[in-house]
This record gives structure tokens, C-alpha cells and sequence, in this order.
């Protein structure tokens, strides 16, 4: 769907630095274009969906192992003292294309922030810091060869 962010970058309407991480039938692994930090992954169907009720049966399927093989490599690759997974998908208070968020939390990023869960997510928000792009493509390239080993 055309001016939806996660359509645009999907479609390539918007760079997506880093490319596809990693696929499946009905998702994408990305990493984030938003200030959630290196490291952090976006899961999101192929689909445009905004509600994770009306995901099919095959998308819920693929789900639950996907976001465990996300947090998987998350944990390999930054080795946080916890990987947090959610999913807000409500831009500007309207819903919007659902993506979850596999984010590590460092005890660096903790500290730099003072804060840590939803309190972190809205710190790094706040000071919305965008990673560099060299760093990203780093990343993504890490994750592409962990998720294929
Ligand atoms: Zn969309």
C-alpha cells in the first residue's frame, strides 16, 4: 500500500538500509529505521495488515518461530542482557502496517538512557539518534549469515 512506511520500504519506495535480513512466506525480518538503536529487528508481514487479528492462519503460523529465531540472533550477535519483543504499530494514534520490535537492551544503552523497557524505547525515541548507515548494513549483514547457519 502506497505512503504506508513498511509497504515503502518492502516495495523499495523507500531505502531500506540494510536490505531484507531474512524471509518467509508471509514476513519480513528488517532492521529498524527508527532510533531503537544497531541491532535492533523488525519482523513484519508481507501483507499489509494493521491488526494482528486479522493476520491469516498461515501468517500466525509462521509467527511464533519466526519471532523466536529473531530474538535468537539478536541474542547471538549483541549478547544484551535482554532481548525485548513487542509491538505498538500505532503511528500518530492510528493504526498501522503491524511490526513487532526485537530489540536488544545493553546495559550501555541502559545506563546512557536511565531507563529500560517501554522507559528506554521512549528515551531513545526522544533523543532520536538514527544509527549510522555503514553500522546498519554491518549488522544486517551479521544477522543475514546467522539466520542462513
Ligand atoms: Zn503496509
Amino acid at each position: 500500500m502506497k505512503g504506508c512506511l513498511a509497504c515503502d520500504l518492502a516495495e523499495g519506495r523507500v531505502p531500506l538500509p540494510g536490505g531484507v535480513i531474512h524471509e518467509t512466506a508471509n514476513w519480513f525480518v528488517e532492521h529498524t529505521v527508527g532510533a531503537l538503536g544497531v541491532g535492533t529487528l523488525i519482523l513484519k508481514p508481507k501483507r499489509h495488515v494493521t491488526r494482528v487479528s486479522e493476520l491469516t492462519d498461515d501468517e500466525a503460523v509462521e509467527l511464533g518461530p519466526l519471532l523466536l529465531r529473531c530474538a535468537a540472533v539478536v541474542d547471538e550477535l549483541v549478547e544484551p542482557e535482554q532481548v525485548y519483543t513487542c509491538l505498538w504499530s500505532h503511528a500518530g494514534g492510528t493504526p498501522v502496517h503491524i511490526h513487532y520490535v526485537v530489540q536488544p537492551a545493553t546495559r550501555e544503552l541502559m545506563d546512557r538512557h536511565v531507563a529500560y523497557g517501554p522507559n528506554l524505547q521512549v528515551a531513545m525515541f526522544d533523543a532520536d539518534v538514527t544509527p549510522l548507515k555503514a553500522d546498519v548494513e554491518a549488522f544486517a549483514d551479521q544477522a543475514r549469515a546467522a539466520f542462513r547457519s
